[in-house]
């Protein structure tokens, strides 16, 4: 089923940006792009599909209901891609009322906004409409060395980012089972590629190594995820709003299990062949190890089979490719990357709790 008009909250973030990318390169779908444009929002990193005539941008919030209201009367969805939200697991420790407001009040508003407007579709529509919520793996919790998490797994939040993507999953399937709304939900492991904003480990170190910085890596590095390259995410997230079951789960991993020493060190093996340091030397000279995150979660894992058995879907990017192309968009785009760190910030420590 070809969906013609999307609405994507959060499109201008790392993973909503990647998304309409791809909607506007791949397919003909009218996007209605709805963004706050928080200090991790920019409408740089949507590139050429910003001027396509099928991109539509509106900045409002969505925990606005009279703003959200007049998007869907006006724009008429066919299907809402939900990825707004506050995503950064220290910034939660820091300050969780913006967690709570936009993850939490915001999935509600948009719910509710979203199931009025469903009401109002004929038969047809109400059948095709969808109601897609994008989410994360943090929510099941923390893994010990085996197993992985899969569309069964128990929740277990434990940050307070997570805790708030679960209370908007579990509120997003109680609007499905009690209000009827056609709804399918994904949650992912950690995403990586290009715009992706530099608070993050892969684009942290990278900025880091190249200015010559030490290069944190939290406890001893062997905190392991599952690394999930960004255009894959977006391939996924196409098939689910098209094809997945309504009030289904997808979970969807890259296959891709490191420790966090691991990522870092495959950032500097790439560095040392791309930009070698003046010195010779490896930019594994700048690896240290800091303060960890209170409560990090030791292990995210991921079972995406019932992805690839329903809909045929699989990363086409290893861990190696796509960590080599990473590191080469970085190098290659310092206009965007250096606007957002000449913005509200600079690279500094989140996420202590207590400094
Ligand atoms: P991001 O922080 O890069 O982008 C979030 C976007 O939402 C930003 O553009 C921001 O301006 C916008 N936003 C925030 N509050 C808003 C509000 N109140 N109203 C409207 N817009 C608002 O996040 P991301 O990494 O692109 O993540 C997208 C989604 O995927 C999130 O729901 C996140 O929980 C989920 N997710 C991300 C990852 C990951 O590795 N990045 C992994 C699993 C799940």
């Amino acid at each position: 089923m070809a969906i013609g008009r999307i609405l994507v909250t959060g499109g201008a973030g790392f993973i909503g940006s990647a998304l309409v990318r791809q909607l506007i390169a791949q397919t003909g779908a009218q996007v209605c792009n709805v963004d706050k444009l928080t200090y991790a929002g920019n409408l740089a990193s949507l590139a050429e599909a910003r001027h396509s005539p099928r991109h539509q941008f509106h900045q409002a919030d969505i925990c606005d209901r009279p703003a959200m209201e007049t998007i869907f009367r006006t724009f008429r969805p066919e299907a809402v891609m939900h990825l707004a939200a506050e995503s950064h697991v220290d910034r939660s420790i820091d300050g969780p009322a913006d967690f709570i407001q936009t993850n939490v009040v915001g999935t509600f508003t948009l719910l509710d906004v979203a199931t009025a407007y469903w009401r109002g579709l004929d038969a047809a529509e109400q059948r095709s409409f969808r109601f897609h919520h994008v989410s994360t793996d943090e929510v099941f919790g923390s893994l010990g060395a085996d197993g992985s998490f899969d569309e069964t797994t128990a929740y277990d939040p434990r940050s307070p980012y997570s805790a708030t993507k679960a209370a908007s999953d579990h509120l997003v399937r109680a609007w499905h089972h009690t209000h009827g709304l056609p709804v399918v939900l994904t949650n992912c492991s950690n995403n990586y590629g290009p715009y992706h904003f530099p608070e993050k480990l892969i684009p942290l170190t990278i900025l880091k190594a190249i200015a010559g910085e030490a290069l944190p890596v939290y406890g001893d590095g062997s905190n392991v995820r599952d690394w999930l390259h960004v255009d894959d995410h977006a391939r996924a997230l196409r098939l689910v709003v098209e094809q997945g079951r309504i009030g289904e789960t997808y979970c969807v991993g890259g296959n891709a299990e490191r420790t966090n020493l691991q990522v870092v060190e495959a950032i500097c093996d790439v560095l040392d062949r791309l930009l070698p340091r003046s010195d010779g030397a490896s930019y594994c000279e700048q690896i240290r190890f800091v303060t960890d995150r209170p409560g990090h979660d030791f292990r995210y894992a991921i079972d995406a089979s019932k992805l690839a058995r329903e809909l045929g879907w699989q990363p086409q990017e290893s861990f190696a490719s796509g960590i080599a192309n990473t590191v080469a968009w970085y190098l290659a785009n310092e206009g965007w990357w250096r606007s957002v760190k000449d913005g509200s910030y600079q690279g500094e420590r989140l996420g202590l709790a207590h400094a």
